[in-house]
């Protein structure tokens, strides 16, 4: 299950009770106060970390507290500052506060402080002066903060693969990554979008995602809806994949044409995107006709056609080298 929107908790740390105490030792009469401060309650702080790709963390562990100030001592003893937590956010994930983005997790942007824990009070010391000498108070800590934020993950992938269900997405993903998305001969097997890393040679690599639930209506909600469409909206790249077989049943250009309307639909951004066109089943394509008349079609738009067989692993390799060739900032993988 992917795990792509939920609630956390933020806890800060209280800070810890100043003390209240005099000094009493032997041959020191009258020592005057000595009670110390207490700690600074901890922070909770929100980082991006680009080797995560989605909040499952989040999902198990909801309430995130930092530590507790202690609290002052006698002999001027300062208690100790609470543990400030790090959130490691993958890239992409927004952090809403009452619906409002509050922070974007992103490589160059500096960690972000959800809630500050609360100012440590002062101990009796703090307070002498000359004419109060012996002040027998100290301040309690301040609390911490706390909110309640939404996490919100939009971007996962590089290169999105779009297409009808039963296209052979996942069966192209299995193939060209290691990920093993469950694949079978109907329609919506894949409740959610899958993901792997494709590895080509000098260490490059990118993140691919077969992403489900594209029918015509889905902009509007039908099937899975536009839960996924979102995911489609950050990435660099999409793979437009068509069952070229005639197993379909349809017509393999009004299968493009049906998924650019709905693209469309969704944000008309997303058609400027850079794009590729593979051919899927190959292997079992009966009229290679069929297959012509695509590419001719394809070509008076301006797109080549990557006829291929996610079975047999025909043509899977030029697609591969063309994906990368189309994602020249892809990062390299570590
Ligand atoms: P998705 O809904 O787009 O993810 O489609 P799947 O990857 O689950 O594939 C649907 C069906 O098509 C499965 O039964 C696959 O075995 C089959 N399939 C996928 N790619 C190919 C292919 O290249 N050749 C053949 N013969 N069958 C394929
Ligand atoms: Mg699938």
């Amino acid at each position: 299950m992917l795990v792509d929107e939920l609630y956390v908790e933020c806890r800060a740390g209280d800070g810890g009770r100043g003390c209240c105490s005099f000094r009493r030792e032997r041959y020191v009469p009258k020592g005057g106060p000595d009670g110390g401060d207490g700690g600074h309650g901890g922070s909770v702080y929100f980082t991006c970390n680009p080797s995560l790709n989605d909040l499952t963390f989040y999902r198990f562990n909801p309430l995130q507290r930092a530590g507790r100030g202690g609290h002052g001592r006698g002999s001027l003893c300062h208690g100790h500052d609470g543990r400030n937590i790090r959130l490691a956010l993958p890239p992409g994930t927004q952090v809403l506060d009452d619906g409002e983005v509050v922070w974007e997790a992103r490589q160059d942007e500096p960690e972000f402080c959800a809630v500050r824990g609360g100012r440590g009070g002062f101990g009796n010391a703090h307070f002498k002066s000359s004419t109060r000498r012996a002040p027998r108070f100290a301040e309690p800590g301040q609390s911490g903060e706390q909110r309640r934020l939404k996490l919100m993950l939009k971007m996962i992938a590089d290169c999105g693969i779009v297409g009808f269900p039963n296209a052979g997405k996942s069966t192209l993903l299995s193939v060209v990554t290691t990920a093993r998305p469950k694949i079978a001969d109907y329609p919506f097997t894949t409740l959610e979008p899958n993901l792997g890393v494709v590895r080509g040679r000098d260490y490059r690599s990118f993140v691919l995602a077969d992403i489900p639930g594209l029918i015509p209506g889905a902009h509007t909600g039908a099937g899975l809806g536009n839960r996924f469409l979102k995911h489609i909206e950050r990435t660099k790249a999409l793979l437009f994949l068509i069952d070229i077989s005639e197993s379909s049943g349809r017509d393999p250009f009004d299968d493009y044409v049906a998924l650019r309307r709905e693209l469309e639909c969704f944000s008309a951004a997303l058609l400027e995107r850079p794009s590729l066109v593979a051919a899927s089943k190959r292997d079992i394509l009966q009229d290679t006709r069929r297959l012509a008349s695509f590419r001719a079609r394809m070509r008076r738009q301006g797109k080549k056609v990557f006829a291929l067989s996610a079975v047999t692993g025909q043509g899977v390799r030029p697609l591969v080298k063309a994906l990368f060739a189309e994602l020249p900032g892809a990062p390299v993988s570590k």
